[in-house]
């Protein structure tokens, strides 16, 4: 029995947000046996199981009557390498920036421009995370994952995963799916992708014409360390609202009303809308109540001060997104899970 279950835990130190909630029982996980122990203690004890990572994408608005069972299983292997395609695994708890280092430090592309997302492994696949053109689908070589309703182990191929825009079928079926370990194919000769925002001005500024995936990586890093708030010193959960997509003919005449609005054409003929930008426009950028605020350099980006409470971080974000409603007729979906 190596499962060490704790009551009354506060769980401030594990979620970015900082809020102090407590759960009603708290243990890690450190392998598949500690996971099964706390599903089958759950089940013992008629209490649910709430898995947990980095917590960085997490709404905590009360209490948790709950296991929280935060995963900390540790673990990378290389499973393939024909010299050109490399498959490395991670287990689910592996830190993501730190495993992103590691691929690149093995001199393999492909993650460089999801560098310094916060969170572990195991929940990256939740909402297919995404940053400056790349989003794990376009690295995706497969999962496991846990079923807590039957108990067995499945593996999950790019297909059944039903990524698409922060999203999947591990968000869609909430609860459900225990992720345990992710693999993804890296290569070792770089196809770099420096189209989206910043990113080729960054390394022309530092002199950069042929940049390596390290060079990338290092560049992203300085970008989002310039305009993101670091969650170790300003509680935060990244983006609070996903980027609307709206159809062609209200992104063309939102673009009538007003000519500086950012949007961006989608495949399928929609158009993908800044919400950060729609939350500027509307005069939220840098707003605070007590201690919950909307940052000053990224209106995307909602803020505790310090001692918001999960309810006040609630009524802020409800707030904008009836503003944004009534002055653009766009609805902003929240991004991080509430609980
Ligand atoms: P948690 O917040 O702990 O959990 C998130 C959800 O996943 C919860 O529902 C939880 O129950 C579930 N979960 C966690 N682990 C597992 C598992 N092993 N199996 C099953 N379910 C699980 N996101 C982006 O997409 N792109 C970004 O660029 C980005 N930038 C960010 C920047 C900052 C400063 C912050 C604070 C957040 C950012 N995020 C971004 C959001 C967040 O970092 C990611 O969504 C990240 O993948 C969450 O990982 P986590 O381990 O912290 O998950
Ligand atoms: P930004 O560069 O100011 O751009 C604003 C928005 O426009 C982004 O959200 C992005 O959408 C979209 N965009 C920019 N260039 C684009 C292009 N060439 N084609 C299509 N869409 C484009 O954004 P930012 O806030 O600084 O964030 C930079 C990147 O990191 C973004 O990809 C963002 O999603 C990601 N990020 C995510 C979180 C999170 O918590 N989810 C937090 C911080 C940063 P997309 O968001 O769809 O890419």
């Amino acid at each position: 029995m190596s499962l060490q279950v704790r009551s009354q835990v506060s769980l401030k130190p594990f979620n970015s947000f900082g809020v102090d909630v407590q759960a009603r029982l708290f243990a890690e996980a450190h392998s598949d046996a500690d996971v099964r122990e706390a599903l089958a203690y759950g089940l013992q004890h008629k209490v649910p199981v709430l898995v947990i990572g980095g917590g960085s994408n997490l709404l905590l608005t009360a209490d948790i009557d709950a296991l929280v069972l935060r995963m900390a299983t540790r673990g990378i292997r290389v499973l393939s390498d024909d010299g050109n395609k490399v498959v490395i695994e991670a287990e689910a708890g592996e830190p993501w920036h730190p495993f992103v280092q590691h691929t690149l430090a093995l001199g393999l592309s492909g993650l460089e421009n999801l560098s310094l997302i916060p969170g572990t492994v195991g929940a990256a696949p939740m909402q297919n995370i995404g940053a400056y053109g790349v989003e794990i689908k376009d690295v995706f070589a497969g999962l496991t994952a846990l079923d807590r309703q039957s108990g067995e182990l499945r593996d999950f191929t790019l297909q059944a995963c039903n990524f698409a825009y922060r999203d999947s079928l591990f968000k869609q079926e909430p609860g459900r799916w225990l992720i345990l370990r992710v693999r993804f194919v890296l290569d070792r000769s770089a196809h770099l992708h420096l189209e989206y925002g910043p990113v080729r001005q960054r390394l022309t500024e530092q002199g950069i014409e042929h940049p390596t995936a390290s060079d990338v990586s290092q560049a992203i890093c300085s970008i989002r360390n310039e305009k993101l708030p670091d969650p170790a010193v300003l509680g935060n959960a990244g983006s609070f609202f996903k980027n609307p997509l709206v159809s062609a003919a209200l992104a063309e005449r939102l673009k009538g009303e007003y000519p500086d609005l950012v949007a961006y054409a989608q495949p399928d003929g929609q158009m993908k809308l800044a919400a950060g930008w729609l939350i500027e426009r509307a005069g939220w950028k840098g707003f605070r109540e007590a201690d919950a605020g909307v940052h000053k350099l990224q209106a995307l980006v909602l803020v505790n001060y310090g001692s918001a409470s999960g309810l006040q971080l609630l009524d802020l974000a409800q707030r904008i997104q009836k503003d944004i409603f009534e002055r653009f007729h766009v609805e902003l979906e929240m991004e991080p899970n509430r609980y």
